[in-house]
């Protein structure tokens, strides 16, 4: 195989950091996410707070205990998503070649970049920056022929960490690491390891393989290619969504029926609009409601045909969304609601059912093309179907 650059980037102590971020009284300070009330566990912690023992997956009263000064926080998912997308964003920009492993964490696959492969660490370090300046937040990097080794230099390195391990440099890296950075060995293995007198990577690499058969079985030559640094894993980028949604919460509550039809036709047609820039149908539609007291409700209905038509999601979601409204009593209310589209698939292009104009079928997808060209020219918002015009002033949302 030609060797590879694949990076591994993970943001330091994220949740931890935002926090710090937004609220720069806590800069300098043990800051504990999650952890809160009894059974609670450590989300993230600062570097501050780790200084004291604590780390993520702690319960929260053993942090307590170690760090009694900690700021202890709730996590705001909604923040840490929304600095995420701006992270993946940045990400995109070098490759679509990128695997998330969560909001903070991803490979990027740049084996095809003559550039990057030229300067692998001013196009990491090009990258550390460009977080930093959209989003103020730091990351670290790891840069190797494999994931595997990507993602261990990536770890050593933090926090603030650059590091890059060339292929010829593979060996001095891993083999002083200790066994317990092997990827996806437990404990026992590398207990067993350690009584064996094996004790790093470059120990394990020189022991001969009948050898470590008889210690660990079968998992013996995983071992010996994960201390040689051998990883042929491929990057994958993203598998596709399991649904696109959009939601508004009011200022106001929304009480007015017609002003809830306008609204679903609205988010309806995002929601389509979005699947087609994605080259996605979907199945089934739903709409989610949810009444001042905070009670739910989500109702959902399946397409006759998988569909991305803008109309053919509205017809549903307003239809869901007038059956709830009469089913409430004389004067219903609503706080959120939104629109979801579920089961998705990748649209193959195969619309044999669309395709003619004088359908109406055929003059709705006409419509939509029309409507992402503008889209695309206006933003969203300024241009919509002349049956939901109107009352969008009173249904603004405060979101
Ligand atoms: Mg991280």
């Amino acid at each position: 195989m030609a060797d590879r650059l694949i990076l591994h980037v993970d943001l330091d102590a994220f949740y931890a950091s935002v926090e710090q971020l937004d609220n720069p009284e806590l800069q300098g300070r043990p800051v504990i996410v999650g952890g809160l009330g009894g059974r609670g566990v450590v989300s993230a912690a600062s570097y501050e707070a780790r200084r004291f023992g604590v780390h993520s997956a702690m319960p929260g009263a053993r942090a307590r205990q170690l760090c009694p000064e900690g700021v202890f926080l709730a996590p705001r998912m909604a923040r840490y998503r929304e600095l995420s997308a701006i992270v993946f964003d940045c990400f995109r920009a070098l490759t679509p070649l990128v695997e998330g492993l969560s909001l903070d964490e991803a490979f990027l696959d740049l084996s095809a970049d003559p550039g990057a492969r030229e300067h692998p660490k001013a196009c990491a370090q090009g990258l550390r920056e460009q977080i930093r300046a959209r989003t103020g937040l730091v990351a670290s990097v790891g840069i190797a022929p494999n994931k595997f080794v990507a993602k261990l230099a990536s770890d050593l390195g933090k926090p603030d960490g650059l590091v890059h391990v060339s292929e010829a440099g593979l060996r001095a890296f891993l083999d002083p690491l200790p066994v317990e950075r092997l990827w996806g060995v437990g404990e026992a293995t590398t207990a067993r390891l350690r009584r064996a007198d094996i004790r790093s990577f470059g120990a394990l690499r020189r022991t001969p393989e009948p050898r470590l058969r008889a210690l660990v079985g079968r998992q013996a030559p995983r071992l010996l290619a994960l201390a040689r640094g051998d990883d042929h894993r491929a990057v994958t980028p993203e598998r596709t969504a399991r649904s696109i949604s959009t939601e508004r919460t009011f200022d106001r509550d929304l009480k007015d029926r017609s002003e809830l039809q306008t609204l679903m036709a609205d988010m309806a047609e995002q929601v389509a609009a979005r699947l087609r820039s994605k080259s996605l149908q979907c199945r089934t539609v739903a709409v989610k409601l949810r009444s001042p007291d905070f009670r739910t409700f989500s109702r959902q209905q399946s397409l006759g045909q998988p569909s991305d038509a803008g109309p053919a999601l509205r017809r549903i979601a307003q239809s869901l969304a007038d059956e709830w409204w009469r089913q409430q009593g004389p004067r219903p209310r609503l706080r959120l609601a939104g629109v979801v589209a579920r089961d998705l698939l990748e649209n193959t292009g195969q619309m044999g059912l669309f395709t003619g104009r004088d359908t109406a079928a055929g003059k709705d997808r006409d419509t939509d093309r029309l409507l992402d060209a503008a889209r695309e020219r206006f933003g969203e918002g300024l241009l919509r179907r002349g049956m939901a015009r109107g009352k969008r002033s009173d249904s603004e949302p405060g979101v």
